[in-house]
């Protein structure tokens, strides 16, 4: 099922999410919708958060970065290393049509629980860079309740939100 996607201002994607401490068929399910969703809107990466559900849940697609032959789900993934400074343009589902270059690490190891296609589970220690650890970085911090322009320099903020709301006030007319 594919669901709607919550826009900056809704009040749950500055929630902090919940840990996931039991992975039942509810969050299966979940996760499978979350992964649809990610498709349908193509994004990169998507979190819980953005679909209105308060858990420590992302998705990250995986196939497009060329790393597997499947979507990946990570529960409760933990950033426990990160090295290096990279800037980068990012983009995000939650704030639509605004690209704006964001400095994070390069390098980063992340520690999660995988949801395997076939359902399983497995503990994961992940060292990505890349496109593949911005992705991470930016999902995670959606767990956290920060956006990406929550990133940026005061002043920098002000200026892409004003831009943002211009350009959404723009469309709307
Ligand atoms: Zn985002």
């Amino acid at each position: 099922m594919v669901l709607p996607i919550k826009i900056i201002g809704e009040p749950i994607l500055k929630t902090p999410c919940e840990k996931v401490e039991d992975v039942d068929g509810k969050v299966v399910k979940f996760a499978g919708d979350l992964v649809e969703t990610m498709y349908a809107h193509k994004g990169i990466g998507l979190a819980a958060p953005q679909v209105g559900k308060k858990l420590q849940i992302i998705s990250v697609d995986t196939v497009y970065l060329e790393l597997g032959s499947k979507p990946q789900v990570l529960i409760n993934p933990q950033v426990v290393y990160a090295e290096g400074e990279v800037t980068m343009e990012e983009g995000c589902l939650s704030i639509p049509g605004l690209y704006w270059d964001v400095v994070r690490p390069e390098k980063i190891v992340v520690k999660a629980l995988e949801l395997l296609p076939n359902g399983k589970l497995r503990e994961v220690e992940i060292e990505a860079d890349g496109l593949y650890a911005r992705v991470l970085l930016h999902e995670i911090d959606h767990l956290h309740g920060v956006l990406f322009v929550d990133r940026l320099p005061a002043r920098e903020k002000t200026i892409a939100l004003a831009k943002w709301r211009r350009m959404r006030r723009a469309s709307a007319s």
